[in-house]
This record gives structure tokens, sequence and C-alpha cells, in this order.
């Protein structure tokens, strides 16, 4: 179901003492303060999920996300994360396909592929990223990019698993760089996301998918991208540090 999500992916950032202080504010804030409909994501760093699953508790439609997870259920993997463990702890969400972990960790379509199949047989929701690099863009490749990687890790599902996806678009270079999709760059894109999934399924499923846009989200211009029509939250890393700033962001809607 097509739902608005703010989702604050923290990378590898605060200690655990830092980030249950970071959750307790946001719980609190949210709790008294947003009004609209909204899921609120805290996407924290493994160290921290079992200690924020008590924070979050019962409140209402905050969830706790991964950053990751390996594809594997178990094995001979070591410093990896499974996705049971994930889903024994209570995360409902598992953010795949960062463009950091493609850049860093060479994550490919097909490894991708894979890790999406893991998470949805446990029961949690990808939250699947894409989004071009500057270069591609210049070249007015961006399209072609995006699709390409929508179609090589997610068109191998079924539209039953296909609904299950929230998919959130990242343009590279306006990640962590200050420089932010314009609201029409943004819901252009959202767009053609949109209309990829209902060549390919159907429109009526396509309608049912949240998708995200993230770059340099903050409180300041949250509420102008999130007035796209296909824009349905954002997936936001530094302002999400800052409680204040991003309880703001999620009353932008
Ligand atoms: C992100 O890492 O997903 C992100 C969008 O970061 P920032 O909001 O800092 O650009």
């Amino acid at each position: 179901m097509r739902r608005n999500i703010a989702a604050g992916n923290w990378k590898m950032n605060t200690s655990l003492e830092e980030g249950m202080q970071l959750a307790s504010e946001v719980v609190n804030m949210a709790t008294a303060e947003v009004v609209k409909d909204i899921d609120i994501l805290l996407i924290a760093p493994f160290t921290h999920l079992t200690s924020l699953q008590k924070i979050v508790g019962e409140a209402k439609n905050i969830f706790l996300g991964a950053q990751n997870c390996h594809e594997a259920d178990s094995g001979a993997y070591t410093g990896e994360i499974s996705a049971p463990m994930l889903k024994a702890i209570g995360v409902k969400y598992v953010v795949l396909g960062h463009s950091e972990r493609r850049e860093y960790f060479a994550e490919s379509h097909a490894l991708l592929a894979s890790k999406t199949d893991t998470v949805l047989r446990h029961g949690m929701t990808p939250v699947f990223c894409c989004g071009e690099k500057l270069e591609i863009r210049e070249q007015n490749k961006h399209f072609e990019l995006v699709e390409a990687q929508i179609r090589e890790s997610l068109f191998h599902l079924s539209a039953d698993q296909m609904k299950k996806v929230v998919i959130a678009y990242e343009p590279v270079w306006a990640i962590g760089t200050g420089v932010t999709a314009s609201a029409e760059q943004a819901q252009e894109m959202h767009a053609f996301i949109r209309k990829t999934i209902a060549n390919k399924y159907s429109q009526s499923l396509a309608d049912s998918i949240s998708i995200l846009y993230g770059g340099s989200v903050k409180a300041a211009n949250a509420n102008e991208i999130f007035g796209g029509a296909d824009v349905d939250g954002g997936l936001v890393g530094g302002a999400s540090l800052q409680s204040r700033e991003f309880v703001e962001i999620a009353k932008a809607f």
C-alpha cells in the first residue's frame, strides 16, 4: 500500500548512547507532533537495533530499518548480518543498493536481486535505492540507468512481491553534497519510475508503490520536494541525525 514515508539513514554514525538519545527524541517529538499519516523509519547501525526496538516499542508508525543485509540466511560469511537475524529483532525495512554500497562494496544488479529476494522471503520490506552519478545525468542517460537498475534487480519479482518493495530515487550527485535535485527533477524521475513499473506490471500496482526521494533533503526543502505527485517521502541522510530537523521533515507532507 502506498504510504508517505520519512526514512532516516544514519549510516555509520552515532555511538549506541547517541543513537538511543536520537531515537528517543524522534519518537517523543513525532508522537506528540506528527499529525499526518506518515511512516517514520529509523535506519540505524546494526549494533543499535536491539536497543532501539525498546525505544520505538509500540509507537504508532515508527519502524526500525537496517542499512544492508547478506543474501544468505546463514553460513560462513564472517562479518555479515543476515535477514533472519534482523527479522528476529523486529526490523521491518532493509535498505538495499544504497549508492555507497554500490560504489564502495561493488554491489551489482544481480547481488541486489538476490538480497531483495532474501529480504522479501523473511517478510521485511526492501527499500531499494537507485540513482545516477553526475556524469550520467550530464550525458542524459539517467533515465536509461535508473530503468536498468530497477529492471535488473527487481523485475524478476512476481507482482505480489513487487507490491511490497519501496523504491528510493537518490541521485548520487545530491547525496551528502548539499545540492538537492529540484522538485521538478525529482518528480520527473519518480513519474518515470512509476511508469516503468506500470509498463512491466500494471498501473494499479505502480500506483501502490511508495517512491522516496533522497539527496540533501532538509526541513527547508522537504515540503517543496514532497509536493511532487509521485514523491511519497524522503530517504534522509545527514539531516536525520538531528532529531528536530528530521521531525520537521516528517511533518513537511
Ligand atoms: C542518503 O545517504 O541516503 C542521503 C540521501 O544522504 P543525505 O540526505 O545526507 O544527502
